[in-house]
């Protein structure tokens, strides 16, 4: 496929979208339907469906009996630890494979020119960000990602939480289904925004900004602050009365869902006339320049409302530059007060 048709490349070898990241439409006013309409396939399909059916799966298949679930103790939880830590390997690790180890595409719809292996680097364990990333996300992320899994269903295995069931109340939990991905864009933009504060920031988050150009195991490697923080997100479903299942979806909303802001491409090219679109371009630019695009990409335009969008345009640049600017000149003020 020929990305230039869609987007441009620079001397470095950096490719950009012609196209801006756009909020999600319903936010326009006065409302244009049709545009409401186009979306809609691309908010379920490919990547929430895939949510979806990941964590109907585990329910069915993997995710013991109820009675089991009442007593906490480590066969169940390292049996969902065990099965979490596969799926990751193979679904990250089958992108990781063919578009950074293979590099079956090339740098075709790739933000940054360069591959994080080419680069290595002191802040990285072992000077390599594969590696860094790779482990961070098996020991630290994953198992907590499992211990809030066990937590959740735990407490709705013991009745400690409502458990609503589908045949009394299926309007209301197809709703939950269907705003899920809104909660997890409110819980990771305010979480997200609350370790970008500078000593969180150096604390905790800067250990996920090492990777300026992420790879898919770049999207779990996180402090363990962070990573319970960040996969926290499911235990909305004890409060707001839900259902396993749905508390599920959630959990899988962030920890297979970490992997679109992370791919790094554009697209994937899956044959010579069909791509899937990674959604990965505004983190993308947080990563990039770490004091835009708190949120992702616009479901709730969190980052609009704030002033830190931004689209991926020259304006969306313009605007973040003065941004920057301001923020500097408020700093050497405030050095200079200190001094005087
Ligand atoms: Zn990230
Ligand atoms: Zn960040």
């Amino acid at each position: 496929m020929d990305d230039l048709k869609v987007g441009v490349r620079n001397k470095r070898g950096d490719w950009a979208p012609n196209a801006s990241v756009e909020v999600a439409p319903f936010w326009a006013w006065p409302l244009h339907p049709a545009k409401v309409l186009r979306w809609l396939p691309g908010y379920f399909w490919p990547w929430n469906a895939f949510h979806l059916a990941t964590a109907l799966l585990y329910w069915r298949f993997v995710i013991p009996a109820p009675e089991a679930m009442k007593t906490l103790a480590w066969g169940w939880a390292l049996w969902l630890y065990a099965v979490n830590a596969l799926s990751i390997f193979v679904m990250y690790g089958s992108i990781e494979l063919f578009y950074y180890v293979k590099r079956k595409q090339g740098t075709r719809f790739k933000f940054n020119g360069k591959f994080p292996a080419d680069n290595p680097s002191d802040v990285f364990w072992f000077r390599n960000q594969n590696i860094d990333n790779f482990l961070r996300s098996f020991l630290i992320s994953i198992p907590l990602w499992t211990l809030v899994e066990v937590l959740l269903l735990w407490c709705f295995a013991t009745g400690s939480v409502v458990w609503l069931g589908w045949a009394d109340h299926p309007v209301y939990l197809a709703l939950l289904v269907l705003i899920a991905p809104a909660i997890h864009e409110l819980h990771f933009f305010i979480i997200h925004r609350t370790i970008h504060w500078g000593p969180l920031y150096r604390w905790v988050h800067s250990v996920h900004h090492n990777s300026i150009n992420p790879s898919p195991w770049s999207s779990l490697s996180m402090h363990p602050v962070e990573a319970f923080l960040y996969h926290a997100v499911a235990f909305w479903h004890l409060v707001i009365f839900s259902n396993p299942i749905v508390a599920l979806f959630q959990l899988h909303l962030a920890g297979f869902g970490a992997l679109n802001g992370h791919i790094g491409f554009d697209k994937l090219e899956l044959t010579d006339e069909a791509a899937l679109d990674s959604h990965a371009y505004a983190h993308y630019l947080h990563h990039k320049y770490f004091e835009v695009n708190y949120g992702g990409d616009g479901l709730i335009p969190l980052d609009k409302w704030f002033g830190t969008w931004h689209d991926g345009t020259k304006e969306g640049d313009a605007r973040m530059q003065a941004r920057f600017e301001k923020k500097r000149a408020r700093l050497n003020a405030k050095r200079a007060g200190a001094g005087a």
